[in-house]
């Protein structure tokens, strides 16, 4: 957008997602005249550069949100968070009716159980926790604030995938831990699944792309996929 003009539109992106990321990237594209700014929570240390601009950090509740919404004069609202991020999306839907702002929800849709799929399929973490047969060895799929949760299933051998080294040694008693993305390809979940001797996974059923390379990994190897549902 150039200075010395206002921008005709200006959209706020939730995000934190790579969803977000190629909206805000199409966006730019193809509205010059429009300011597009990414609103990122803060969690990940170096998140990989946005198209646009950027906030970080929380708004302070419904309230705070709706204040920024006014006083930054947006006039589209997408929340494109991540599906298990409830109480952001639940605060937009407020702070866009309070705001008078057009919301539009572009959160992923669950993935869908497929032929040759082998899902066990749990409402909560501490229902997928207990699902986990002794002995098993467990390729576990979550965001760091929910690994401690499972620290009591000593019988168990845990592969713990993380974008950032944790900042406190895992509570897990026994595991191995990989720093970095999720492979983009079945073949490269396939080979992590086979060299980790893999029995089951553990995740939330996030939906999108990118994720998804471990489950079809799994129908592949006909392994079972403890999955926790959107409804707990
Ligand atoms: P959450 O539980 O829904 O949100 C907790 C609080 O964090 C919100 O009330 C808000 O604080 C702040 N917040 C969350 N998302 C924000 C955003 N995009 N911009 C500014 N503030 C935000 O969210 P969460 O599960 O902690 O997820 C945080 C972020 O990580 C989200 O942007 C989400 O897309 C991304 N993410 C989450 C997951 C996941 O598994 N939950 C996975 C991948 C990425 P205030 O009330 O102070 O505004």
């Amino acid at each position: 957008m150039p200075n010395d003009q206002q921008p005709t539109e200006t959209i706020l992106i939730l995000g934190g997602t790579k969803e977000a990321a190629n909206l805000a990237k199409e966006l730019v594209a193809a509205k010059p005249e429009a300011r597009i700014i990414t609103s990122l929570a803060g969690r990940t240390k170096e998140p990989a550069p946005l198209d646009g601009e950027v906030r970080t950090g929380g708004f302070g509740g419904i309230e705070g949100l709706a204040r920024y919404l006014h006083e930054t004069g947006v006039t589209r609202l997408i929340d494109a968070t991540h599906p298990f991020a409830r109480q952001i999306s639940a605060n937009a839907i407020e702070a866009a009716k309070l705001a008078g702002v057009p919301l539009d929800i572009r959160t992923r849709t669950p993935w869908a159980k497929q032929p040759g799929d082998n899902w066990i399929e749990v409402k909560t973490l501490e229902q997928a926790r207990d699902a986990i047969p002794p002995r098993a060895r467990v390729l576990l799929a979550l965001g760091s604030q929910h690994i401690g949760l499972f620290a009591t299933r000593d019988d168990v051998h845990f592969v713990v995938r993380m974008n950032d080294p944790p900042e406190q040694p895992l509570e897990l008693p026994d595991h191995a831990l990989i720093l970095g993305r999720p492979g983009d390809t079945p073949a490269v979940e396939t080979m992590l699944l086979i060299a980790h001797s893999i029995t089951h996974i553990v995740c939330r059923n996030s939906g999108g792309k990118s994720a998804y390379a471990k489950i079809e990994a799994a129908r592949e190897l006909r392994l079972p996929v403890i999955m926790v549902g959107r409804s707990g």
